[in-house]
């Protein structure tokens, strides 16, 4: 609530300042209307402290039946003997591994929840990397995803059973799906996690801000569930345990047909020339700023070739037109998590560092023997990329005549 007090001189300094145009001057006295946001910039500029904003303590809520981590997996495409078929994506193992640790911290089940047109009998995979339980919604209309039908299911789950922690991959579907779902919850949302953790029994999501420069740490303590998006290839997959199963739980959701207001009329899977999407790639070869030009940065292309790997970039080279935005590694690129990771002319800014850190072997060449890149590598190579390149390339094709 805002209340401008009988203090208030009339000096007319909260009016410009307003950034909503909330405040009017009437009969000498600031008047604050229904536009205001409380957002305190007039507070600021008052100059007897006549204006106050009251908010209100959020009333201590009782939690105690909100138990469960939930993980939202992600089904994907593929054919199967030449049948159309549907398989979990990586990304929900992942997450099922990092929820793994954070359901036994809190002594609470930890949950995938598919939704899914027909049983795909997921319940031995889910169950070999942690799912205590599987919520399956078995539904024709669930063959494909839709903002509205998903959400609206997802919704009803939860109101149903109460997780206390629901984690959903920052793809292109879970960053469409989860921050609906909380908005129509009323409750937060932590984008792009990069660390989850338990503190004082509550969700700890870290991840980067300001441009990458500082890493922040959110708490949601007044709202359940609380949730968060994290990227694929963020989190390490744990062993997977064979033989463990998760307890099928089969939901009943009426979905009504009207729900759907988006109709899909056709569906185009593009495969890109470099082969592989580079967030499943297990060798990426990465160039940057330092491979100066296109044509110099497509000698990778045959490294790539050679050691079956795809071809990545640094933004910067990106931006200089060297490859597609998808290419791209990085906080605003994609996350990316291969066995090797050749990185070749790229500095190592921080942003692109989030993007690839978790990779298992980084080799790095750089001429400048204190580029940051070489702080995150297992080998480095200080000298000309474009002499060692060639180098490179050459001895790798005579192993493989040999
Ligand atoms: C909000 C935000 C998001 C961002 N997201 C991303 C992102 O997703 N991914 C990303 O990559 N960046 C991102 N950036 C940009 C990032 O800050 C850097 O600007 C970028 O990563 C630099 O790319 P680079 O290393 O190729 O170029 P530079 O920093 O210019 O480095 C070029 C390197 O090449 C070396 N070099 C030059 N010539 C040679 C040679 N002949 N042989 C060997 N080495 C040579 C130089 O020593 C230097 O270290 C983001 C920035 C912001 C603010």
């Amino acid at each position: 609530m805002i209340n401008v007090s009988k203090k208030c001189i009339g000096c007319e300094k909260c009016v410009p300042i307003c950034p909503f145009a909330a405040i009017q001057m009437i009969d000498k006295k600031a008047v604050i209307n229904e536009a205001c946001t409380l957002c305190g910039a007039c507070v600021q500029v008052c100059p007897v402290d006549a204006i106050e904003i009251t908010r209100e303590e959020t009333a201590i809520k009782d939690f105690s039946s909100y138990r469960g981590v939930w993980v939202f997996t992600e089904l994907e495409d593929f054919h199967e003997k030449n049948k159309p078929s549907k398989k979990l994506r990586r990304v929900a193992f992942e997450l099922l591994s990092e929820g793994r640790k954070l359901a036994d911290e809190l002594n609470e089940e930890l949950c995938a929840v598919v939704l899914t047109d027909k049983n795909h009998a997921f319940e031995k995979e889910l169950g070999a990397y942690g799912a205590d339980k599987m919520y399956l919604v078995e539904n024709p209309e669930l063959a494909d995803y839709d903002t509205d039908v998903f959400s609206t299911i997802l919704i009803s789950l939860i109101n149903r059973h109460k997780p206390s922690i629901a984690l959903y991959p920052a793809t292109i579907m879970g960053r469409d799906l989860a921050p609906r779902v909380a908005a129509s919850l009323y409750v937060g949302l932590t984008a792009d996690c990069t660390g989850l953790s338990i503190k004082d029994g509550l969700l700890l999501q870290s991840r980067p801000a300001f441009g990458g420069n500082i890493m922040a740490d959110i708490l949601s303590p007044n709202s359940r569930p609380q949730m968060a998006t994290v990227r694929p290839n963020v989190m390490k997959l744990i062993e997977p345990v064979p033989g463990k199963q998760a307890v099928v739980v089969k939901e009943e959701i009426k979905i009504d047909k009207n729900l759907r207001r988006v109709k899909v009329l056709e569906r185009k899977i593009t495969h890109d020339k470099a082969g592989a999407r580079i967030e499943d790639a297990k060798i990426i070869v990465s160039g940057g700023r330092g491979m100066k030009t296109r044509d110099k940065y497509k000698y990778l292309e045959e490294l790539c070739r050679i050691l079956g790997a795809s071809l990545g970039a640094s933004r910067a080279a990106v931006d200089m037109g060297f490859n597609e935005k998808s290419h791209q590694v990085g906080q605003s690129g994609t996350t990316v998590s291969p066995k090797l990771y050749l990185a070749c002319g790229i500095s190592g800014a921080v942003q692109h560092i989030v993007g690839m850190r978790s990779s298992d072997v980084i080799v790095s060449i750089n001429k400048d023997p204190n580029a940051p890149i070489f702080n995150v590598s297992k080998y480095g190579i200080v000298g000309d990329v474009h002499e060692i390149i060639p180098k490179l390339t050459q001895a790798l094709k005579n192993r493989l005549k040999a």
